[in-house]
């Protein structure tokens, strides 16, 4: 079997694949971005053949014409959505990940994997303050990690109390992400939308009004926010997490984005409540220097957590019973990438100080971009920045303006920005996430909107 076999040619082949990943791990990445389907059918055509096209032509199509297409989340002033900073030794190791076929589901399979996977987990259950049996696994995403985290907290409800309501709600507020809503979709669930405060967040205050007005009945999960990806702001976490408590309601944060900035001493007291949360997510792909994909869904109690996920099967007995922790156990999935291990090879290299001190970079870089911003008569901060999203407005300029600059600014490679919407009306919005990104690259592009 010549697909099985390594032959000169792959030898070849391994060859040029780890110098085009040594080289695109070394120097900064150009920004590149999407082609119509029309020019990629023109110029790659079709690339599956009966015969196959050789692993170098394979190879030579990605880099010429694949990779060009897609833009680069690292390239430090992608600046829309939330970008990704991989570290190098990450991205060095996911290498060493694929090439060592382990799957993550079990104890059983993947002891030596799992042990390093929970140490990380436990670095980031340390920095939220969990007690120390929490535990958890890593998912894909935050999307991944809400839903499970939520399907966990609704098996709970359904188990504790004696009567089913008739619609099953989560409270939430309008800027709670949209993975929410689509978890709340997919359980057949309702969001009861809880009005936000005057900084557009979820209060204890407003949920306990909330709650009382639509009677609860149905409601088994709060979902607070800590760092929303439009604006980066963090709820009440102790005000809910004590309505919470009070009226025996699962308590899920998504610090999907924002968890990173628990490393960051400056921003810390920003959390504080988030130690009590029955669920929690963080995604190490986005502000904490992991490639993708890779999110921490971490429980208080992991064992109501297996209740809900665990797959029963003869052909899994063997798993199951083991005893030992399996992060199958813990999230909707069975077969799993060892996806923390890039981020827990990176950690241990580098040690936990590197982390804090690459998070603050970006904060203090958010801080230095907002002063900037303060400083120019043609722009106008729309909100203090809490951690590295600042949204901003351009006198004069409306979202024909915003789009036309964007586009232009990702045709000449420069930057890849996208506007956002705040309180009807069209904004601009940076997020950073990396340490790279230097206040002298924002600063062109601030000048460039003069
Ligand atoms: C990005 C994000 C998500 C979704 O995470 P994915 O990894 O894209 O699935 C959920 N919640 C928040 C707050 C986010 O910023």
């Amino acid at each position: 079997m010549e697909t099985h076999r390594y032959t000169e040619e792959t030898e070849e082949l391994a060859r040029a694949i780890v110098a085009y990943a040594t080289e695109r791990i070394r120097l900064e990445p150009t920004l590149d971005g999407p082609k119509p389907a029309a020019e990629l059918r023109e110029r790659v055509g079709t690339t599956i053949t009966e015969k196959g096209v050789g692993g170098l032509e394979a190879l030579r199509i990605f880099v010429e014409e694949l990779a060009p297409a897609c833009i680069s989340t690292d390239h430090p002033l992608f600046t829309a959505f939330v970008p990704a900073a991989p570290t190098d030794a990450s991205v060095l190791f996911d290498l060493v990940v694929g090439a060592s076929s382990i799957v993550g589901s079990s104890w059983l399979e993947a002891a030596g994997a799992v042990y390093a996977e929970n140490q990380a987990l436990r670095w980031l259950a340390d920095l939220a303050g969990l007690p120390p049996d929490a535990g958890g696994t890593f998912v894909s995403g935050g999307s991944a990690g809400n839903l499970s985290g939520l399907v966990a907290a609704r098996d709970h409800a359904a188990r504790s109390r004696r009567k089913r309501p008739a619609r099953w709600r989560i409270a939430a507020v309008h800027d709670a992400h949209s993975s929410v809503w689509s978890a709340a979709r997919i359980m057949d669930a309702d969001v009861l939308p809880v009005p936000a405060d005057e900084r557009r967040r979820l209060t204890g205050e407003n949920l306990a009004a909330a709650l009382d007005e639509a009677d609860e009945g149905g409601v088994f999960a709060v979902v607070a926010t800590a760092g929303t990806t439009n604006a980066g702001i963090v709820d009440d976490l102790a005000g809910v997490a004590a309505v919470c408590r009070e009226r025996g309601l699962w308590f899920h944060v998504d610090a999907a984005y924002g968890g990173a900035a628990l490393a960051a001493p400056s921003a810390r007291h920003l959390f504080h409540g988030i130690e009590v949360a029955d669920s929690l997510v963080i995604d190490p792909h986005k502000w904490l220097f992991a490639p993708f994909d890779c999110a921490a869904l971490l429980y208080r109690e992991p064992r109501i957590a297996a209740r809900a996920h665990m797959q029963e099967a003869s052909y899994l007995d063997d798993i199951n019973v083991s005893g030992e922790w399996s992060p199958s156990h813990y999230a909707f999935h069975l077969t799993r990438r060892v996806r923390g291990m890039p981020f827990w090879f990176s950690l241990a290299a580098h040690g936990t100080n590197a982390y804090r001190d690459a998070v603050e970079t970006v904060l203090f870089l958010t801080r230095q971009v907002a002063d900037d911003i303060r400083r120019r008569e043609y722009l106008e901060l729309v909100t203090d920045p809490e951690l590295s999203v600042v949204l901003f407005r351009r006198t004069g300029w409306g979202d024909a303006k915003y789009t036309a600059w964007c586009d232009r600014l990702l045709l000449e490679g420069i930057a890849f920005c996208l506007p956002t919407t705040w309180e009807d009306e069209r904004v601009m919005r940076f997020c950073f996430v990396n340490p790279r990104t230097t206040a002298g690259d924002v600063t062109a592009l601030l000048d460039s909107m003069a």
